[in-house]
């Protein structure tokens, strides 16, 4: 099986680039190697896989409300902009479209929230929303039909049925929702553009993407998108161009009437690849590409304002009471969402900073960063929040406390670099959302198939690009 599975996986462009090989990051198609993934689908019950679907469509809701409020947005992270420099940038942007009045007439929305199954309440809680550079919806398919195609040939042996796993159009259905919001832009002669970061090894997952928005797929659950959109998959016109934000800002121009163009092209569509951390932007002219987006007329996947309505700070203020209630009016939706929030708090809570010192290691401390490896736990989280405490700072508006979360382990095959390891593991359940309005008319609020990431136990993190985890599939049980 471990034979066929790394067979499959080079066949079927399972793959990453080598990091052992140095020009894997930036020339395609030099040193390949299989994405790491669980061999065998992980084991989840299909009543919280449902529920998980069943939150997408108000979460994407939530997020387009929540980007319309400025006052809300600005007030939110008003203490954390003092203290981080990242997050105060993105802030002065923010401010800039408000100041310009700047409207967003076509929104989209290209997100996924993740979710861990707490093994003692038996309760799916959020681990938090991604609504910028929400990776693997390429790759993810691709480990569905892997294991569809292990358990064909060996379930029986196994006592496995590959029908228990859900299918996963999360590709089709992202790339339906980018050429959706293309041709919402209406200019045919304007392209989709990725933006990504110089080096890339996650670039098979994107180019995934881009493929799928011009050609047709051989697997089963690629195949929703024909039936879907025949008009778009007839023509070849959706064109995406990749750069980085250094070459947005020399090739970018703002024309008069708030077209973006590139290299002299127009631009429908900005689909962020790179743009969520700090080191997205050593210089002042990544800054300034940013900006010069923000201000155009492009769809921005993400705006500005739903990059924000994406931190961790912002999750942490909609778990608080009634503040929900200041973006939906549907009670049930409301209950919903509320029941999958794990206990959440702000670092001004002088009675949560207590029980954290006391017993660290059951909660987690994360800063307003993306992409994995920056969240802090057990023993660490005692020594920073007397640190903070000693010093007196409001460095600690930097942070939020989440309750950390404790799901089943179990022993899995990981597969990583051709070998195969045994180990005990837990998972987090990721679900695409895809989200496209025109003005008042919603044309896309979707669930969009699913992530699920396998990690060691004894690991924190759970990044599978910064190395801490696998990609997996579903069993429902
Ligand atoms: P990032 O935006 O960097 O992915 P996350 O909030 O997803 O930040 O945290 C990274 C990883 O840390 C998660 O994938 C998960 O493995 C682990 N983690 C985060 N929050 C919790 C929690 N409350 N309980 C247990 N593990 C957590
Ligand atoms: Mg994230
Ligand atoms: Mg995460």
């Amino acid at each position: 099986m471990v034979y066929d599975a790394l067979v499959w996986s080079s066949l079927h462009g399972l793959v990453v680039g080598d990091r052992t090989v140095k020009r894997a990051g930036t020339v395609p198609g030099v040193g390949m190697v299989h994405a790491p993934f669980a061999l065998l689908p992980m084991s989840f019950p299909e009543s919280h896989w449902q529920q998980a679907c069943e939150l997408t469509p108000i979460f994407n809701e939530l997020v387009d409300r929540v980007s319309l409020d400025w006052k809300f947005l600005q007030e939110a992270l008003s203490r954390t902009k003092k203290v981080d420099s990242f997050t105060s940038r993105l802030l002065d942007i923010h401010s800039k479209m408000q100041e310009m009045n700047k409207k967003e007439e076509i929104r989209l929305g290209l997100h996924r929230s993740d979710y861990m199954l707490d093994e003692q309440t038996k309760l799916l809680l959020q681990i938090e929303l991604n609504t910028i550079s929400s990776s693997f919806p390429g790759l993810s398919c691709l480990v569905t039909e892997l294991h569809r195609s292990l358990l064909n040939h060996y379930g029986k042996h196994l006592g496995l049925d590959s029908k228990r796993i859900p299918g996963n159009s999360a590709v089709t259905q992202f790339a339906e929702a980018l050429a959706q919001a293309w041709k919402e832009y209406n200019n045919p002669r304007a392209l989709v553009m990725f933006v990504v970061q110089t080096e890339e090894r996650n670039m098979y997952d994107q180019h995934w993407l881009s493929t799928a928005m011009k050609e047709r797929y051989p697997f089963e659950s690629f195949q929703r998108a024909p039936m879907f959109f025949p008009q778009l998959y007839n023509t070849h016109d959706v064109t995406t161009i990749r750069k980085t934000l250094a070459e947005i800002d020399a090739e970018g121009k703002l024309l008069p009437d708030g077209t973006l163009t590139v290299g002299g092209q127009p631009v429908a569509v900005i689909y962020f690849r790179a743009g969520y951390a700090p080191t997205d932007y050593p210089s002042e002219s990544e800054w300034r590409a940013r900006l010069i987006m923000e201000q155009s007329s492009a769809v921005k996947c993400p705006s500005i304002s739903y990059h924000l309505a994406g931190t961790k700070k912002i999750q942490q203020e909609l778990a608080k009471p009634n503040v929900l209630e200041r973006f939906l009016e549907n009670k049930d939706d409301i209950a919903k969402l509320r029941k999958c929030f794990a206990g959440l708090w702000s670092l001004d809570d002088s009675n949560i900073i207590k029980e954290a010192i006391e017993r660290p290691e059951v909660f987690v401390m994360k800063p307003q960063r993306e992409g994995g490896g920056n969240n802090i736990y057990g023993d660490d989280v005692r020594e920073t929040l007397l640190r903070l405490q000693k010093e007196g700072t409001e460095e600690d508006a930097a942070y939020i406390l989440m309750q950390r979360i404790f799901p089943n382990v179990s022993p899995t095959f990981l597969m990583r670099e051709g070998i195969c390891y045994k180990d005990h593991a837990i998972s987090e359940l990721g679900i695409y959302g895809a989200y496209l309005r025109n003005k008042e008319k919603v044309i896309i609020n979707d669930q969009c198939g699913h992530l699920m990431r396998t990690k060691v136990s004894s690991s924190n993190e759970g990044g599978v690009a910064a190395g801490f985890a696998v990609l997996d599939s579903i069993y429902l049980t």
